[in-house]
């Protein structure tokens, strides 16, 4: 007491302590129900208002802890009235969105589709080392450091993770930062609150997070069962692609301009006199490395010289750092400067990126309603789809003589054959209405996510029989 006046207040814990209080030494599994609200990291509608929300109707999650897998069943409603921002918006109805992680593989389901999410490996690893019981299993792996009431580990290229004990040894509070594709770093904070028994095990009947400042789930638990069955198969096509990212499709669609697709997100290039302009770069490094392999590939001899960001969802700004890392010029609207300044300035300390090896400071120039780029023969406008309300500095990128459309998240066009939107899509609406307003003469859509269409697809998509 004497040489510790603070230790009165705050007496040390030891992680047998927690482990004990917690219940989490009998713990090969469980399951926990609830509801609540939740939103979209990264989908905010400009890069300085909050994540969108949504309405969390029910929440499962169910975890393995021997299996290293997580399952996550939410149905959600729309949240923002009117719609505003990512993330899947508008909801219509009720959605079910199944999210899985087990050892390294990571994927998403919906309805029968299954697609492969390795973006979101580290943040659902986090998620699921991060539960109550799962960070003091991995602080026990982790050989964690014991300060106080925090306990500390590290998983080596991931994340950090420190967690706050109370005075009844029950985990109160994580903070953690988690290795991020647009952010280098990121903050995770999570507090659990009002503790419940359920058959000797405590939980958290209160769980609120936020990631990178802002809200990410808020949500009260009604349900836990311990050492629940909990089996997460990796379907056969997630097992058999353990680098969907690396695989890039080119497509030459007018001389010199090439549609780089093969996932979920795709990136255009466009040759110019001596240098290369690159349109989106979306996911991640690993998707960056490919995309720019591609890009080298087909043309060996002209560099990159801008690198075209349509918005700053993370998304689609996910490969921005290691094109930054090649020395190549960020453009994107004025909404997205600042944010896209920032980020590309900000560490990585947890997995030192491309970006921050190659200690290159990125440029970002912005644009207000248009920028036209061209090399005296081919010109490429860069246009703000004003007014739309999935992002508040959209830009799209049109070449006139060729009469193409590269935008992102305004259009998205559906497969072949799917029957149509039961309602047409305000974005898309949007889209249509600014290529009337600037008269744009467009022949071809490149989209950033799907496959290439006709402009008669978007009219037909909103309802509109002629252009
Ligand atoms: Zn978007």
């Amino acid at each position: 007491m004497l040489l510790s006046p603070l230790a009165a207040t705050a007496q040390d814990t030891s992680l047998d302590s927690v482990a004990k209080a917690m219940g989490a030494t009998g713990i090969k599994s469980i399951q926990y129900t609830g509801s609540g609200v939740n939103f979209q990291v990264g989908q905010n509608y400009s890069p300085d208002l909050p994540w969108p929300r949504f309405i969390v109707k029910s929440y499962t999650r169910a975890v393995n802890y021997d299996t290293a897998s997580l399952r996550d069943e939410l149905v959600r409603l729309q949240g923002e009235d009117p719609p505003r921002g990512g993330g899947g918006q508008p909801v219509r109805g009720e959605q079910r969105q199944i999210f899985v992680v087990s050892g390294d593989f990571t994927w998403a389901m919906t309805g029968d589709a299954v697609n492969p999410t390795p973006v979101a490996l580290i943040d659902r690893q986090l998620q699921l080392w991060t539960t109550p019981h799962g960070v003091v299993k991995a602080a026990m792996a982790n050989k964690a450091t014991v300060q106080g009431r925090a306990i500390a580990f590290t998983v080596p290229g991931k994340f950090r993770v420190k967690a706050t004990a109370d005075g009844q040894n029950l985990i109160e509070r994580i903070d953690a930062v988690a290795s991020h594709a647009v952010l280098g770093d990121v903050a995770v904070e999570i507090r659990y609150s009002d503790y419940k028994d359920f058959g000797g095990v405590k939980f958290p009947t209160k769980i609120k997070q936020t990631v990178g400042g802002h809200p990410s789930l808020d949500l009260s638990v009604s349900d836990v069962q311990p050492n629940a069955t909990v089996e997460t198969a990796v379907p056969d096509p997630i097992r058999q692609t353990p680098a969907p990212y690396a695989r890039v499709t080119s497509q030459m669609i007018a001389e010199g301009v090439w549609f780089l697709s093969g996932g979920s997100h795709n990136s255009a290039r466009i040759e110019m006199k001596d240098h290369l302009i690159l349109v989106e770069s979306p996911l991640n490094e690993d998707r960056a490395a490919a995309v720019l392999a591609e890009v080298k590939n087909l043309v060996a001899n002209k560099p990159i010289k801008y690198m075209v960001a349509t918005h700053h969802h993370f998304d689609h700004s996910g490969g921005l750092r290691a094109v930054a890392a090649e020395g190549v010029t960020v453009v994107t609207h004025d909404v997205n400067k600042a944010f896209l300044e920032k980020a590309l300035a900000a560490p990585a300390t947890v997995s030192p990126d491309r970006l921050a090896k190659s200690g290159k400071k990125a440029t970002v120039e912005g644009l207000r309603d248009k920028r036209v780029l061209t090399d005296g023969i081919r010109t490429v406008e860069l246009v703000h789809i004003a007014g739309n309300t999935h992002h508040a500095g959209l830009i799209m990128a049109y070449l006139p003589k060729e009469k193409v459309l590269i935008e992102a998240d305004a259009y998205t066009p559906l497969p072949p054959n799917a029957p149509p939107p039961p309602a047409a899509n305000p974005f898309s609406v949007n889209l249509a209405d600014n290529l009337k307003r600037l008269d744009l003469a467009v022949d071809q859509i490149l989209p950033l996510h799907g496959r290439i269409v006709p402009v008669a697809e978007l009219h037909k998509a909103i309802g509109h029989a002629h252009q």
